[in-house]
């Protein structure tokens, strides 16, 4: 059998390239309002999904809360802190609007054709033609910039850390730093957290010198690295090492790495993937969740990293499971394996994934409900089922949609339950307008 394994230079794109302005008003100055119909908190993909939804639905008195501040700051923030230059999905996966005559990613992308270049533009040609394909950062940047214009949400984003979210009967307050709103309906997009060292494997609090997590930048004077984790960001911390000519070890604790186009299988990404989670009992969703969703390296990066282990400047640890990481001699760290094998470095980087924000520590805890990690939400609505005024949407909501919830695609899906759901109950108390029509007008002044 002939395999095809994609080339390495397709991972990389220019970033940074100056894409026509959107003609926005600028993030607001003035702290959040006090009363909204919609508080959007987090304003990731997933928020930017649901607030465009909303807009379209004729919902405009929306307010999105995020520590960043600016819609999908902390998406681009980790992208270019790993240096990752495309994207892992395809151009089908945008948190554009599905159903409205808005520009699509991959329009959008031709739109700005002279911009491109020639790889990238053979890309498009591949999406075009239905095969697989990789998206540059730099173009799903400037388009969720579009996306943001074009539904008005960089106006409305304000910059503010949610410390908690208390619901009552008649609406949601929203308390952050110095501020309270107060709103009918609240809807969490909070995304994923790093996912932290297990508490033994260093003594203390706190990380300590030498370690580093994958969304922090590694010290450039650091010559032997040390990466665990078995991922795209481990990939991509590896690749960054031995192009600045370090020497890098590489600890997986599977038997070896896997080179897969997702972490989870593409059918999860359509309505037959999402239907093995349709009333399927909790024990059987669990086992599909763990089964299903394994680390895992985009194919392009197969020839850079076997070359370069091949050539002895890239060790692979395979099979071998940290247990501790120690200091070492002269200010350098050590990994400790299973075996007590000490694998050494001047810096270690830790690239253990994330774990879900289901909600935990904003909202009581009879609210979440959490049942093994996971909040416990209506399947219809993605409404915490002890508070149908706050909803998730994103990584929160796998366990119902499954595990493309927490991939841009998956935001799409849920964003429609969602959005639909608030518009349905908010009539009558907003105005009502033909939603097409105006959608068209607005997008037309834009
Ligand atoms: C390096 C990397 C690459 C990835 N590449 C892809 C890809 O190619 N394709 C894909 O589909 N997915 C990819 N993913 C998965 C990706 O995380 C999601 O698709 C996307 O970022 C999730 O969007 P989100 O809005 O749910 O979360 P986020 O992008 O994390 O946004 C959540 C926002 O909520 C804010 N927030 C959280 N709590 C609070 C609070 N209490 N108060 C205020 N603000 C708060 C956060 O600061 C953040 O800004 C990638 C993930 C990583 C880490």
């Amino acid at each position: 059998m002939i395999t095809f394994v994609p080339p390495p230079h397709l991972l990389d794109s220019p970033r940074g390239r100056h894409w026509p302005p959107s003609p926005t008003a600028g993030p607001p100055s003035a702290p959040p309002p006090t009363g909204v119909d919609v508080a959007i908190v987090g304003a990731g993909p997933a928020g930017l999904a649901v607030a465009s939804a909303l807009w379209h639905l004729g919902v405009r008195d929306v307010a999105l809360l995020d520590r960043d501040g600016r819609p999908c700051g902390r998406f681009f923030d980790r992208v270019d802190t790993l240096r990752q230059r495309v994207l892992r999905s395809p151009y089908e996966h945008h948190p554009g609007v599905e159903g409205y005559r808005d520009c699509e990613l991959l329009d959008f992308a031709r739109l700005h054709w002279s911009l491109l270049t020639p790889v990238e533009r053979r890309e498009i040609r591949m999406a075009q033609s239905g095969h697989r394909s990789v998206v540059p950062v730099d173009v799903f940047e400037a388009y969720c910039r579009h996306v943001a214009t074009l539904h008005h949400v960089e106006e409305r984003t304000w910059k503010a850390d949610v410390g908690e979210v208390r619901p009552a009967d008649d609406g949601v307050t929203v308390l952050g730093d110095g501020f309270a709103l107060h709103a009918p309906y609240v809807v969490l997009c909070l995304g994923e957290e790093r996912r932290e060292a297990p508490a033994d494997w260093w003594d203390g609090a706190g990380t300590p010198p030498g370690v580093s997590h994958w969304d922090r930048p590694v010290p450039s004077d650091a010559r032997r690295v040390v990466v665990v984790g078995a991922g795209l960001s481990a990939a991509h911390l590896v690749a960054n090492a031995l192009g600045e000519g370090k020497e890098v070890h590489w600890v997986v604790r599977a038997a070896e790495e896997r080179y897969q186009c997702a972490d989870v299988n593409a059918s999860f990404f359509r309505a037959e993937g999402r239907a093995r989670f349709d009333g399927t009992d909790w024990q059987d969703r669990l086992a599909l969740m763990g089964g299903h969703r394994r680390a895992s390296v985009m194919f392009e990066f197969r020839p850079l990293l076997e070359r370069a282990e091949a050539e002895g400047r890239l060790t692979v640890h395979r099979g071998r499971a940290v247990t501790a990481v120690a200091p070492g001699r002269a200010g350098s760290r050590a990994v400790v394996l299973e075996d007590g094998e000490r694998v050494v470095g001047d810096h270690v980087v830790l690239a253990l994934g994330t774990s879900v924000s289901n909600g935990e520590g904003l909202l009581p805890a009879e609210v979440v409900g959490a049942r093994d990690g996971w909040p416990d939400l209506d399947e219809r609505t993605l409404a915490y089922r002890n508070s149908p005024r706050v909803f998730a949407v994103g990584a929160a909501a796998c366990m119902v949609l499954g595990p493309a919830a927490r991939n841009i695609d998956g935001h799409r899906v849920a964003t429609a339950r969602v959005a639909g759901a608030i518009a349905a109950r908010l009539e009558g108390t907003f105005e009502a307008r033909p939603v097409g029509d105006l959608a068209d007008r607005e997008i037309a002044r834009v």
